[in-house]
Formats: C-alpha cells, sequence, structure tokens
C-alpha cells in the first residue's frame, strides 16, 4: 500500500498514480534523470540515493516524482519516442496504477497541519529499513520538503547520511532555500525551471475548452506556471478578481466608500469560514478568503507599480486590464504604491495569526484610496 500519513480513500483515485506521460516540458529533465541513467543502473546501480527536485509551485513537481517513482518501480521499462519510460502493464506499474504499491511510501503534510512531524518521518525511517516487497528499488516521496520541522529534518539527515541500499528518497521543494544546507548538500538537486511559454500555452489551450477560455491570460496570470493557470481556469479566482478589480477602481473613482468595501469583503470572507452551513438562497454570493482579496490586490498594485516604473509589456499580468491598467498608473502617486505594496506583503502574514481582517482591509482600501493624486 503506498502509505500516506492519513490514508485517505479518495487517494486511491488520485491522477498522481495513474498519470502515463512527463509533461511536454519535462522531455529534457526526463532524459537525464531516468533515460540516460537507466542503461547505467543496469550495470553500476548507481541512481543517487536522494534527489531534490526543486522549482516553484505549478510546474509538474509532484507529478514528475510519481512518474519516475513508477519508472523505478517499473519491471521493464520501455523504449517510447527515444526515451525509456514505465511499460504502464507489468505487476508494479499495475500495483501502482490502483495506489498499491508496497514500495513506495510517499509523506506530506497531514490535512490539519501545516508541517510534516517528527512522528511520520520516524515512521518512514522504520519503513525504510525493510526489505523490498518485490526485491527492487523502495521509493519514497516527501513534499513538499520544507514542511518537515527541525526534528523531523534532523531525523531525516541521519537517514540521508547512511543510505539504505536500494531506497531512493525524492524530496520536493518549492523553496529549497528554507531547506536545512546539510539536507541540501546530501541530495542530487535538480532545479525545474519554468516552460517556455509557447510549450505551456500549447498544453493548456488542450486542456481548456478553447471559447470559454484564455490560456494566455491564465498563464500570464500564472506567472506562467501551467498547472496553477489550469487551476486558476477551474475555479471562481478569475470572479474574484474581477470583482476585488471593480471595488479597486470604484474607490478611485470615488464611487466607492472603502470603509464599506472593506466591510463587505470582510462578510463574504466571513461566509467563506461558515461555507458548510450556507443556504441555498445564499449561493449565488462569492466566498472569498481574506487571502484572496490580499493577492489580488496585491495583483493589481504590482502592475501598477510596474506601469510606473516603464517595466516590459510581459511584466504585466493582467493582460486584460492593460489599458486601464495603465492610465489608472497615471492618476496615483508611485511612492505610496510602493507603501501600499510593503503594507500588503505585510498582510499576507498578518491574515494567518489573529488580526481583525475588518480593520485590516479598511487600512489597506483607505490607503489605495490615498494613493490618488
Ligand atoms: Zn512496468
Amino acid at each position: 500500500m503506498a502509505k500516506t500519513p492519513s490514508t485517505k480513500d479518495d487517494e486511491l483515485a488520485s491522477p498522481l498514480y495513474i498519470q502515463s506521460a512527463f509533461f511536454p516540458w519535462q522531455a529534457s529533465v526526463w532524459n537525464k534523470l531516468f533515460t540516460q541513467h537507466f542503461s547505467q543502473m543496469q550495470e553500476a546501480q548507481n541512481f543517487p540515493h536522494a534527489l531534490l527536485l526543486a522549482g516553484i509551485a505549478g510546474i509538474g513537481k509532484k507529478q514528475l516524482a510519481f512518474y519516475l517513482a513508477k519508472a523505478l518501480l517499473c519491471e521493464s521499462p520501455e523504449l517510447k519516442s527515444g526515451q525509456i519510460e514505465p511499460c504502464l502493464s507489468c505487476r508494479s506499474c499495475l500495483l501502482f496504477h490502483s495506489a498499491n504499491h508496497p514500495d513506495l511510501y510517499h509523506i506530506t503534510t497531514p490535512e490539519d497541519k501545516k508541517v510534516i512531524p517528527v512522528d511520520d518521518i520516524r515512521a518512514l525511517i522504520q519503513w525504510s529499513v525493510l526489505s523490498s516487497q518485490f526485491g527492487g528499488k523502495k521509493i519514497i516521496i516527501i513534499e513538499p520538503a520544507e514542511a518537515m520541522n527541525l526534528n523531523a529534518a534532523n531525523s531525516l539527515l541521519k537517514t540521508l547520511e547512511e543510505p539504505v541500499a536500494d531506497t531512493i528518497i525524492i524530496l520536493l521543494s518549492n523553496k529549497k532555500q528554507a531547506l536545512l544546507a546539510t539536507i541540501r548538500s546530501r541530495c542530487q538537486t535538480i532545479d525545474l525551471m519554468l516552460p517556455e511559454r509557447q510549450v505551456a500555452t500549447h498544453w493548456l489551450e488542450q486542456c481548456l475548452i478553447p471559447e470559454n477560455e484564455n490560456a494566455q491570460l491564465l498563464l500570464s496570470l500564472s506567472s506562467g506556471a501551467p498547472l496553477l493557470a489550469l487551476d486558476l481556469s477551474r475555479g471562481e479566482q478569475l470572479e474574484f478578481r474581477r470583482s476585488i478589480f471593480e471595488h479597486l477602481f470604484s474607490i478611485i473613482n470615488e464611487l466607492s466608500d472603502p470603509v464599506k468595501i472593506a466591510e463587505a469583503l470582510f462578510k463574504q470572507a466571513k461566509g467563506k469560514q461558515t461555507k458548510a452551513k450556507r443556504t441555498k438562497t445564499a449561493k449565488k454570493q462569492l466566498y472569498l478568503t481574506p487571502y484572496d482579496v490580499i493577492y489580488w490586490m496585491d495583483s493589481m498594485v504590482s502592475d501598477v507599480a510596474r506601469f510606473a516604473h516603464n517595466c516590459a509589456h510581459d511584466t504585466i499580468s493582467n493582460i486584460d486590464y492593460y489599458d486601464d491598467l495603465k492610465l489608472l498608473s497615471n492618476r496615483l502617486y508611485l511612492k505610496r504604491i510602493l507603501q501600499l505594496s510593503d503594507l500588503i506583503n505585510k498582510a499576507y502574514y498578518e491574515i494567518q495569526g489573529s488580526v481583525n481582517i475588518n480593520l485590516l482591509f479598511e487600512n489597506l482600501l483607505i490607503d489605495w484610496k490615498n494613493c490618488k493624486k
């Protein structure tokens, strides 16, 4: 059984187990990670015992790690279009597909926690010294590695220092600098880059319903990360963005009062927290989180600052508001915009604590109004 700290039934359906290919932008890294290694592995068994796959969120690190695990466990990998890949039909691949492979151990943050606790790493270490069920390799995937608390990281360090034969540990990280230097130094690090925009656009267009979605806009709003762009197309975030942008324009045009808007946004965010209890009549209302409010405000303020700094055209995220934001930037004081930007960055942390959200929104929106020349 592929282990997780909390094994859930819906895990069985996870696309991570059933995927049958890497993403189009991962061909060269796949070649380096597996195809090139494969012939050497047959002779020398020299696959690194610990890998760190690092890169920003939304570029497919987790998918790559699971497909790599499937390939490393496969009993007869095959040549497909110039790459060696898992056969998808052997006993090992079939067990992997059903999320039941006994030689795979997946560890992530428990649902109710923000960190990977030391006990989870201890359980993993106990598992790592057992013999492989299939007589081949055993694979451990830990993600996100930066979620290990200090005790957990130190515990894992001992295993990294004294690797268990045929056990491969794959760590994933969105911010590798947050990992202990001693952990990083014991792993072979593979830095995964953003895909080229053309490749990402082509892939995204194939995932979307063409007439309803704008791949360029979604990628632009996701800093080029294709999986984040796809997520964005599926949720209500574009609607949140439109609503928040309308409020922000309306405050600058003196059509709305920042205090009233803050209160309205606060009520919407509060509604999100009690989402489970909402009634049918309330269904049409948007339920924002405080994070959504801060995030989209940040997005607009950052674009306005970029216009004011004459940054290049392709640095603007909200390309569908391009002309509106450009005009707006001429109506605002750059210095105040930059001060507001600092406050927004602080707000990301403040909303995680016990701050008065209504008051926080109020202050940010009043400052936004005061940016007007
Ligand atoms: Zn196979």
